[in-house]
């Protein structure tokens, strides 16, 4: 009825307002320790096939005492600032700012946003789909703090201040953790003492959005169902993790009851004989606080290569011949490789494999020594598919079993997709 008054005044108006009343506008904000990442993407009525480029970007990085801001508009215009403040709340309020100010500011106002969908680490055996934001899951997300107790309160502190600056918005949780509750309890729970399990110690699984999002992708690409599949989904970014899934469901991955366990990581060890933690306890009497700092902070690649958590810098160092950035480098793979098989065999083969994130996304150093050993799964690459690929696309030689692909990481276009999906189901 509004539109068709508006239609008779002016072609212009008319398209604002169809445009306005079809299309939705999504804020994703994603909270890390040392970064906050924010998207505003626009959905129509329905969900593109490829993933779309946000409407603008905002990232703050923490530094000693301040905070850097950079905003970047779809048509590339840019802004940068500095906050001479560790308040978070502060460089926060201020990014949101430049949503509708400076250059690149794409709103005349914040009641153009629908809604804000924040990625939660840990939403615990409670959570595995998205949900609306109320009182009930803002004390969940509370609870499962013991857990997560940096990332929790830090989503926690985010919703809070989308509470008082965009009032009345519709917040959304996404959770990186929900995509494997489909696990099956043989490999969700750990075999320590039964009783562990009810007080919560089960593994969770991490990285989920984005290895849902891949999966989603992959059936996309190679045109089949998604239900037919086995994938084996390897998340190689700053944090590393694999995921078997099956039918679109993940059936196990190698993150656990924290996102330390599994893979060796930039700085973080992925799993080792926890008698070394006891060894240490009783020998050089470490606390828990610095064996959390060991084994997140000081391990994985850094520890190894004692040079960078970066795979760009180990390899660098690599080929000028440093004997421990190819120790750091051989025990990566080494232990990719390994995990690749164990997935592949909880799903009783393998149909696509699929590299994702910083490292799985740009290195085809590390995706070509990883498929070295697999051949006997009927994984071969093409060695100029691989060198070349700029993701989203199959590398695989074409006489190859296994289909193999490099995709993207998308998280913040899948958390803005997911909020979509349940504002569209009402
Ligand atoms: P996060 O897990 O923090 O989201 P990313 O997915 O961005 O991180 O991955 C970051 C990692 O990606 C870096 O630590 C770096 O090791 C790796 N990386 C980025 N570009 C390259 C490249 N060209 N070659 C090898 N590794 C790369």
């Amino acid at each position: 009825m509004i539109c068709r008054k508006f239609a008779i005044g002016s072609g212009r108006t008319e398209y604002l307002l169809t445009h306005a009343l079809r299309n939705m506008k999504v804020l994703v904000m994603n909270s890390g320790s040392s970064s906050q990442k924010s998207c505003l993407y626009e959905i129509g009525e329905a969900l593109p096939d490829s993933p779309p480029a946000a409407l603008w970007e905002g990232k703050i990085e923490w530094e000693g005492g301040g905070a850097k801001l950079r905003v970047r508009d779809l048509a590339g215009h840019e802004q940068t600032e500095e906050v001479k403040s560790a308040d978070r709340a502060q460089a926060t309020r201020r990014l949101l700012g430049m949503l509708i100010s400076g250059n690149a500011g794409v709103l005349s106002a914040n009641s153009e946003i629908r809604a804000v969908g924040h990625r939660i680490v840990n939403g615990g055996v409670e959570y595995a789909q998205p949900v609306r934001i109320d009182a009930g899951v803002k004390s969940a997300i509370e609870k499962m703090a013991v857990f997560a107790p940096l990332h929790n309160r830090l989503e926690l502190e985010g919703i809070r201040l989308i509470e008082e600056v965009l009032r009345g918005v519709e917040q959304l949780a996404v959770f990186d953790t929900g995509f494997h509750r489909s696990m099956p309890d043989f490999a969700a729970i750990y075999p320590g003492p039964y009783g562990w399990t009810a007080r919560g110690i089960r593994r969770f699984g991490f990285h989920g959005i984005n290895h849902q999002y891949c999966a989603e992708r992959t059936a996309q690409l190679l045109g089949k169902e998604l239900s037919e599949h086995r994938l084996v989904s390897c998340h190689l970014g700053n944090g590393c993790s694999l995921a078997a899934i099956r039918g679109g469901h993940s059936m196990d991955t190698t993150m656990g009851f924290t996102p330390l366990e599994g893979l060796m990581m930039g700085t973080r060890s992925g799993s080792i004989d926890p008698g070394i933690l006891t060894f240490l306890m009783r020998d050089q009497k470490l606390s828990g606080e610095q064996l959390d700092d060991m084994l997140n902070k000081k391990s994985g690649l850094l520890g190894i290569s004692g040079i960078s958590s970066d795979m760009r810098e180990i390899l660098a160092a690599v080929k000028l011949g440093n004997a421990r950035a190819k120790l750091a480098f051989d025990i990566f793979v080494h232990r990719l490789r390994g995990g690749i098989g164990a997935m592949a065999a909880s799903l009783g083969g393998l149909d696509a494999l699929i590299f994702t994130a910083g490292i799985g996304e740009n290195s085809p150093e590390v995706r070509a020594a990883a498929c070295a050993g697999l051949e006997f799964l009927g994984v071969q690459l093409d060695p100029a598919k691989n060198a070349s690929s700029r993701g989203d696309e199959e590398i695989s030689a074409s006489a190859s079993r296994v289909r193999v692909l490099v995709l993207k990481a998308q998280e913040d276009w899948a958390i803005a997709k997911e909020c979509w999906k349940l504002l569209r189901r009402g």
